[in-house]
């Protein structure tokens, strides 16, 4: 269970390095357009 659950009552989604979480989009591969959280750095 490493990987944080989307909670959609919960806004600040944190990456494993503790860093807030920001929203990204898949830029290639199967998934490309799929919105994802990943991290800012
Ligand atoms: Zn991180």
């Amino acid at each position: 269970m490493s990987q944080g659950s989307v909670n959609s009552t919960n806004s600040k989604v944190r990456c494993s390095c503790g860093r807030v979480a920001i929203v990204r989009t898949v830029r290639n591969g199967s998934n490309t357009g799929t919105k994802f959280y990943g991290c800012p750095m």
